[in-house]
């Protein structure tokens, strides 16, 4: 079942310290893009252990989901599944930026979860590790010209680049040698 919510309830558990409770839960969250980046549906895998504490509630575990962003060279969507540890603390008088509240005898995992799913986009991927740019089919560089041979993947070179690859690395470190000598 996909919720929207994960409050737990923590009176049990604080009967004991080191009472354990698994939470497991499919999340659908909203708020979960950052500019061009996001989390694929809202959807986070959360499978964590809530533990009392002498400190107060430790929530430890994994919270896992798909990333999508843009490829910084051809601007394609890139979807990538993520996994992240967390071991988060919980207090009654929590500190800002470090430690999470307990409100009512109650911990709110969602905030927890969506924070850590944003820190963990990927700032600028790649789709691939050869990716080379745009595809030039469909975002042309120039108007097509001599469209009579064979579709290639190979994107249209400036015939004056033949002249270049005419010419042979030996000959020029030979030449280069020589003026040197
Ligand atoms: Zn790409």
């Amino acid at each position: 079942m996909v919720q929207s919510t994960l409050v737990v309830d923590i009176v049990e558990l604080q009967r004991r310290t080191g009472t354990r409770r698994p939470v497991r839960a499919d999340l659908a969250l909203s708020d979960t893009e950052v500019g061009d980046r996001s989390v694929v549906g809202g959807l986070l895998a959360v499978d964590v252990v809530v533990e009392a504490a002498t400190e107060g509630i430790v929530v430890s575990g994994n919270v896992s989901g798909v990333s999508r962003a843009t490829c910084r060279r051809c601007l394609d969507d890139v979807d990538e599944p993520f996994q992240i540890e967390l071991r988060e603390i919980f207090e009654r008088h929590p500190t800002e930026g470090e430690t999470w509240p307990i409100e009512d005898e109650r911990i709110d995992l969602v905030p927890v979860v969506r924070e850590l799913a944003l820190l963990a986009l990927p700032l600028a991927p790649l789709c691939r590790d050869d990716c080379t740019g745009p595809d030039t089919d469909r975002f042309p560089t120039g108007p097509a010209e001599g469209t009579d041979g064979p579709e290639s993947d190979e994107p249209q070179r400036d015939p004056r680049w033949a002249a270049l690859d005419a010419l042979a690395f030996d000959d020029v470190a030979s030449e280069v040698g020589e003026d040197h000598c």
